[in-house]
């Protein structure tokens, strides 16, 4: 499943291949993607694209509008892919979706079709619940603040994207890790010196995903077809069994709401 990195990847490989082209057509291929509006886009001017929480965002300029007021949405959620190709092929998988534009082509494929592409014309809209964490209006004051009278263990309370956006299992497990907390500490005991860990702890682990392109075990690539690299920098997920890089001990495995976690009980507590 595509968390922060990988989505941020795709936004950022795909900006400096589509911005300012023009979109000729837009070929549905699915028909639980049948509700997009695709008039309204035909014609309309990529501005950017950008990741906001977890959702791609192409701003569009429509025909003859002096500034951006409508949005293409996508979530990608378990296998999207949004591939660029220069020129037309037959040869795509699985396509849902096929932008078409005045040069070259964006492909929407996504083998398990909970993908969604969605039209908004309210940039508000756009803006997810939970905090997101490589902003610096997320300061450590806040994050107490938000662990503040959670109920939860700290590894559950991290999945939560209506507290901070894009953390999943696998980065959830690293950060844990490089923060040296224990997964199954209670959200709300936090000490302020381990939230100021905690939160170094999640830029640094999602900026250097970001930096490798995301973390690839089956599903992921990127907007140009490829896997990401981080997944040689993880230092507990899926270790279980291996030692620690860090203290030495063995890396254990334990399930929390049905999940896997992956921490070290040597150095995590
Ligand atoms: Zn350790």
């Amino acid at each position: 499943v595509p968390e922060l990195p990988e989505v941020e990847t795709v936004a950022r490989q795909l900006d400096p291949l589509v911005v300012g082209r023009r979109i000729r057509r837009v070929e549905i291929l699915d028909e639980k993607l049948d509700g997009l509006d695709t008039g309204a886009l035909v014609g309309c001017r990529i501005a950017r694209v950008r990741r906001v929480g977890k959702q791609v965002v192409f701003d569009l300029l429509p025909p003859r509008a002096r500034r951006v007021h409508r949005y293409l949405v996508v979530h990608l959620r378990m296998t999207g892919r949004l591939l660029w190709y220069g020129q037309r092929t037959d040869e795509l998988p699985r396509r849902r979706a096929v932008l078409e534009l005045d040069r070259g082509l964006v492909v929407f494929s996504d083998t398990r079709r909970f993908g969604t592409l969605t039209l908004c014309h309210d940039e508000g809209e756009l803006t997810p619940v939970g905090h997101e964490p490589l902003s610096s209006e997320l300061t450590a004051g806040r994050l107490a603040a938000l662990l503040d009278g959670a109920r939860q263990e700290i590894k559950a309370w991290l999945l939560r994207q209506d507290r901070l956006v894009g953390l999943g299992n696998i980065y959830a497990s690293e950060i844990l890790h490089a923060a040296g907390i224990d997964p199954r500490r209670q959200a709300a005991t936090l000490s302020r010196a381990e939230i100021g860990r905690l939160l170094r702890a999640t830029r640094r682990i999602l900026a250097q995903a970001i930096e490798h392109c995301g973390t690839t075990f089956s599903d992921f690539q990127d907007a140009r077809g490829e896997t990401g690299g981080f997944v040689r920098f993880l230092k507990v997920y899926r270790h279980e069994g291996e030692r620690c890089r860090r203290c030495g001990d063995t890396i254990a495995r334990i399930v929390q709401q049905q999940r896997s976690t992956f921490f070290c009980p040597g150095c995590q507590d």
